[in-house]
């Protein structure tokens, strides 16, 4: 089900050319466009929407060969952000792989040692704690279950490249914002057939813009996954670099949660939280 109201544009002058990747430097307009809005109601019911974020055109801001850059826009519902995300096919897909390559024994396990629990919350905390540690003694961050938002977008990439056999990162930039009194969520979607995802040049100079026109960068989401020797569940916890990069966008434009999801399950991170995790 999507609903399509006015859609207004939006041409705004500035650089992109002599953009750096947080925008730095301005010089040459080259008039670029934030489309204001198609914005759909995201369902996440597989069964009434068999589609889903699949069914929705994008506001494509770039495409080549393998690598996108796109934004979608939805009605801000509680649904977005409902926890035990819908079981979208490319993702079943990919759990039911890593069960039957670990067992699910095993899977449960992973999942469990990457959450805080009463176990845990005995033991000492170690002396200088990894990331991963931070988030499992309960020291900042807090680990549920992957939302409805997280399984489409991860599934969207999931769908393109098969994350058990082609593992890719993408870059999910969240804002929040309000058009004629709907509630909305901008979320554009960076991503490549490579492991890491593109620079989001582009989507830095969209988010400037919508800033300067009173959106709030709610989150940043990306996924992790592991090689086959670690069992490919991936760390429920930021990298070092995630955390500089985090540290960036809080200090650039105000950051307000991380978020970083393995498919399973989701940590998220809020901004006065980064401080406690380790940082290149
Ligand atoms: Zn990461």
């Amino acid at each position: 089900m999507s609903a399509f109201f006015s859609r207004l544009w939006i041409c705004i002058g500035l650089s992109a050319l002599a953009l750096t990747a947080f925008g730095q430097k301005r010089s040459d307009p080259i008039g670029v466009k934030v489309p204001m809005p198609g914005h759909h109601q995201l369902v996440c019911d597989w069964d009434k929407d068999p589609g889903c974020l699949f069914s929705l055109n994008p506001i494509i801001l770039s495409q080549k060969d393998n690598e996108i850059h796109l934004a979608w826009d939805f009605i801000d519902t509680a649904i977005l952000w409902q926890e035990k995300g819908p079981e979208l096919m490319p993702l079943q897909d990919y759990k039911e792989s890593i069960r039957k390559a670990i067992s699910h024994e095993k899977l449960t396990t992973i999942l469990k040692d990457q959450r805080p629990d009463q176990q845990t919350s005995k033991q000492p905390r170690p002396a200088e704690p990894s990331n991963p540690e931070i988030v499992k003694h309960g020291i900042a961050g807090a680990v549920r279950p992957i939302n409805c938002l997280e399984s489409h977008l991860l599934a969207y990439q999931t769908s393109r490249f098969d994350l058990f056999e082609q593992p890719t990162e993408f870059h999910g930039f969240i804002l929040k914002g309000q058009v004629d009194d709907i509630p909305l969520v901008r979320v554009y979607f960076v991503a490549s057939d490579q492991p890491f995802p593109p620079k989001p040049v582009l989507v830095i100079q969209h988010i400037e813009l919508l800033i300067e026109a009173g959106w709030q960068l709610y989150g940043h989401l990306h996924n992790h996954y592991a090689p086959a020797e670690e069992f490919y569940v991936g760390a429920a916890a930021p990298s070092q670099a995630d955390v500089h990069y985090y540290k960036v966008l809080v200090n650039r434009f105000d950051l307000q949660f991380a978020f970083v999801t393995n498919g399973f399950q989701t940590v998220e991170i809020k901004a006065a939280e980064l401080g406690i995790f380790n940082s290149h």
